[in-house]
């Protein structure tokens, strides 16, 4: 099935109920209000003379006109690509022309930073040009540039405008042309983290994201009714897909707290908005967890959620389910490739098994560990992860052989992460493939031992890296956020280590920072790490 038509019936099988609260912009839509606004848009940049298959970029951070264009977009076959919030000007202009979009939806700004001036800059033809009829030396392929918010700026459309109310024989073609659309176009194209380095596009058709969402909501058995808080970034596919997709595919509600992720703002519409359901990276829950206000928000509402995008310690899980009142909540882990879920853990399964592991692979898709060779290896054994199914991307955007390295002939993409699997299933990522360190020949797992140092009270968060030494090659350096308003110090900490965890495993530099560098949907950026890691030691 196509997204669009998925949505026009979920549109109507759940007319009444809220579909979305948009707490920053003091707004609620329901299933009805949501479809109207979504096909006055889909008409308005159908009228532009915007047509199937043809790229257009979201550059904003979570808001209604967000969701808007995400459906909007389905409908008409448009093939959205979703712009990093945190980008600037050159990534801004590499990714407008890596994909070759022809139409650019952006808000004026976002913490501090001008769009429409980055913008103004990178196309200085705008300010000569009618709106709609831009040809820009800079960005070749860009005609339509659609600002968000009620001013006007020269050369550039207003959102608001493409959605007055349309004319019927509009609705007709809407109509028309939602028949002819095909559940394995490319619908989106999303770019990866940027974890390891450059950010890569994967295109994703409705049918990878469509049945991703269904399949992660049925994890945590979303029924109609369920608010779901969505603190996450839309602009990753953890928002889009697990949030608004999971959200539409089971009649729930989308409750989005903020701009960009806030603690106090996602504890608040949490309790004042009776929440069931949470997502977020680790992070934005210890965020939440430490806040001040804390104790001050009636979480009680929550059932379940996802703690997804990064390692999740044990112990936060442990103290989501206990302080959160998440009984229910989830680990899964996916990547963007994979639209994004391929394993995820279910409400039933054991609590145990639910906080230590990322649960099964998802309905409809197989799994297998290999080494080097491509062999499988034997059970309880790290291997590369590899994952097939309906989860798949169509590929990495006009770069075939990129794709070809990620996913081989028989459709396995290759995931790049560590693994391991128990004899029922259950999936425990041991870390990325890029991130183990190896010491004098021996593979360490910076996991594992990221997980025995946050262990200790003083320690808030850790990250374990390696860094370049002249005996073994590699050595283990920790760098550790030390807790407000207490004293850590590196012989502590080794102590601390002495006589738990085998001697080799005790990193070797101890480093005390005040944060992590991380990208925007807040994932922690160990290449960072190493480069500065690796000046610093010198
Ligand atoms: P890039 O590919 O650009 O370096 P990225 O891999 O971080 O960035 P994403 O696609 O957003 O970009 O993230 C997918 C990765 O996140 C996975 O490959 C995995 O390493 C990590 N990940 C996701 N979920 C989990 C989880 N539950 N536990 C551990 N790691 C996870
Ligand atoms: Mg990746």
């Amino acid at each position: 099935e196509t997204i669009g038509r998925w949505f026009d019936a979920a549109c109507e099988r759940h007319a009444e109920r809220d579909a979305l609260v948009v707490r920053h912009q003091q707004l609620r839509l329901s299933y009805a209000e949501l479809r109207q606004r979504v096909d006055a848009l889909a008409c308005g940049l159908m009228r532009l003379g915007l047509k199937a298959g043809e790229r257009i970029g979201i550059w904003s951070p979570n808001n209604a006109e967000w969701t808007l264009t995400q459906f909007a977009t389905a409908k008409l076959g448009l093939v959205l690509v979703n712009i990093n919030p945190a980008y600037r000007r050159s990534e801004l202009e590499y990714a407008l022309t890596k994909v070759g979009c022809r139409a650019l939806i952006a808000a004026p700004s976002f913490k501090g930073s001008d769009y429409l001036a980055m913008l103004a800059d990178l196309a200085p033809e705008l300010a000569q040009c009618a709106p709609g009829r831009l040809r820009a030396k800079r960005l070749p392929d860009l005609e339509f540039v659609i600002r968000l918010g009620a001013e006007a700026t020269p050369g550039m459309l207003n959102f608001d405008t493409l959605l007055r109310t349309p004319r019927a024989d509009d609705r007709v073609d809407l109509a028309r042309l939602g028949e002819t659309l095909q559940f394995d176009d490319p619908i989106n194209i999303q770019f990866t983290s940027g974890t390891t380095g450059n950010p890569k596009g994967a295109t994703l058709s409705h049918h990878n994201i469509l049945n991703n969402g269904h399949f992660v909501g049925e994890a945590i058995r979303l029924v109609p009714g369920d608010r779901l808080c969505i603190p996450v970034p839309l602009y990753h596919c953890f928002g889009m897909v697990m949030g608004n997709l999971g959200a539409l595919t089971h009649g729930a509600t989308m409750v989005y707290p903020s701009e960009g992720f806030d603690a106090a703002a996602t504890l608040a519409a949490v309790a004042e908005e009776r929440c069931t359901v949470l997502y977020g990276v680790p992070t934005m829950f210890i965020a939440q967890l430490d806040h001040p206000d804390f104790a001050r928000h009636d979480l009680r509402s929550l059932r379940t959620g996802i703690m997804a995008g990064s390692p999740c310690p044990i112990e936060v899980m442990r103290r989501v389910v206990d302080k959160m009142h998440m009984a229910e909540v989830t680990i899964a882990y996916g990547m963007t490739e994979t639209s994004p879920v391929s394993f995820q853990s279910a409400t039933d399964d054991p609590l145990e098994r639910r906080v230590s592991t990322v649960g099964r692979i998802q309905p409809h898709c197989e799994v297998k560990l290999v080494d080097e060779a491509g062999r499988i290896v034997p059970r309880g054994e790290p291997g590369e992860l590899c994952t097939r199914g309906y989860s798949v991307m169509l590929g990495y955007w006009d770069d075939a052989a990129k794709t070809r390295e990620a996913i081989d002939a028989a459709g396995w993409m290759h995931t790049g992460d560590l693994a391991t699997l128990d004899a029922e299933g259950y999936c425990n990522i041991v870390g990325r493939l890029k991130d183990m360190v190896i010491r004098g020949g021996e593979n360490l797992y910076p996991r594992e031992i990221e997980e025995f140092l946050y262990r200790h009270p003083k320690v808030q968060d850790v990250q374990v890296i390696g860094v370049p030494d002249p005996k073994y090659g590699e050595e283990l350096c920790a760098c550790v956020i030390v807790r407000a308003g207490e004293q850590l110090g590196a012989d502590e900490l080794r102590a601390f280590c002495d006589g738990e965890i085998a001697r080799h495993k005790v990193p070797r530099h101890i480093h005390f920072v005040d944060a992590f560098p991380m990208t925007v949907t807040g994932k922690i950026q160990k290449f960072r790490m190493r480069e500065q890691m690796k000046e610093l030691l010198g």
